[in-house]
């Protein structure tokens, strides 16, 4: 029976896990090397439920609760009661690595692990976890409160126990699970990312600029967002993190990651999140930054 989770790394996506998860009344612990960010992500959580209370979503009192349920601590080995911990730091396959080798061993031998990666293999990751069986993908969208959406992976050893837990978790928040492969950025992000990419080639390319781009797709193909503007919303970093481990794990050269790409994401222009991406976003409204 799972009450307790951790949760490691508070960014966007860390912060959006934890405020499902205490709202359906999971007992929540935080974490992140940045604290700073914890504290910045205790504030965007309090902000995000009071907007849910302002449009009837969610009632005073339940927010008052589900925000008394969340925690923050300082490190992995404060996570050691906990019944499920699920990873939510940055895509780096390194950064991943280092976290869930340390956790095996602080967990309780029953406890369970999941991850919140875009692209990288759970099979892999879930062999330096110490516990392959007890270790799968729960891959949430952005933004988690608002997105319907859980897709869910297995590793190759995962076990039907752990798959059923986690699956129910998904339900009992009112999600709505899908079943992927464990390949290269599993189902969304392997139709998704690859067109965001493509989208900053044809920046690249000049056939248009950072708005026509945007406003063609949002008119011409009614997607809520343009595909610019979606790539600063998910996080540059993120974006070409997961074209990275596309190029590298299908060894197809159609899945090149846009040098343009790459060149904003080493300027430290990764989106929203850094304030400035394919937009500014410091002054009153976004202003193409190119
Ligand atoms: P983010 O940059 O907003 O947050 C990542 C956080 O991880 C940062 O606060 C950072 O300080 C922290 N961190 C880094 N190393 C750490 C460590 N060793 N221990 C603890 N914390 C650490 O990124 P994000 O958008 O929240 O993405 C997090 C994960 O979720 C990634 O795996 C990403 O692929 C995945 N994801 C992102 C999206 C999206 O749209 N952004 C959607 C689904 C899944």
């Amino acid at each position: 029976m799972i009450k307790s989770i951790g949760i490691v790394g508070a960014g966007q996506m860390g912060s959006g896990i934890a405020h499902v998860l205490a709202a359906g009344g999971y007992d929540i612990l935080l974490t992140d090397t940045s604290n700073a960010q914890m504290q910045k992500s205790l504030k965007v959580i309090e902000g995000n439920m009071g907007r849910q209370v302002g449009r009837g979503k969610l009632e005073q009192v339940e927010m008052a609760e589900a925000l008394g349920r969340i925690k923050t601590v300082a490190g992995l080995p404060e996570l050691a009661d906990t019944d499920l911990v699920i990873e939510a730091a940055s895509e780096d396959e390194d950064v991943k690595r280092s976290i869930l080798t340390a956790l095996g061993p602080i967990l309780k031998p029953e406890a369970l692990i999941a991850t919140n990666t875009s692209s990288i293999s759970i099979t892999r990751l879930a062999a330096v976890s110490g516990r392959p069986e007890k270790f799968m993908g729960m891959h949430f969208m952005n933004p988690v409160p608002v997105m319907e959406l859980v897709e869910l992976i297995r590793g190759i050893a995962t076990d039907v126990p752990t798959f059923d837990a986690i699956h129910d978790i998904v339900l009992k928040i009112g999600k709505i699970p899908t079943n992927s492969e464990d390949f290269p950025a599993f189902i969304v992000n392997r139709i998704l990312v690859p067109m965001i990419n493509e989208a900053v080639y044809t920046l690249y390319e000049g056939v248009g600029t950072v708005e026509g781009i945007d406003s063609a797709m949002r008119l011409g193909a009614n997607h809520r967002m343009g595909p610019l503007e979606l790539a600063d919303f998910i996080g540059l970093d993120t974006c070409l993190a997961i074209m990275q481990v596309l190029y590298e794990g299908l060894a197809d050269t159609k899945y090149r990651p846009c040098p343009l790409l790459v060149k904003y994401v080493e300027a430290g222009w990764v989106g929203r999140k850094s304030g400035r991406g394919f937009y500014d976003y410091t002054g009153d409204k976004p202003v193409p930054t190119r």
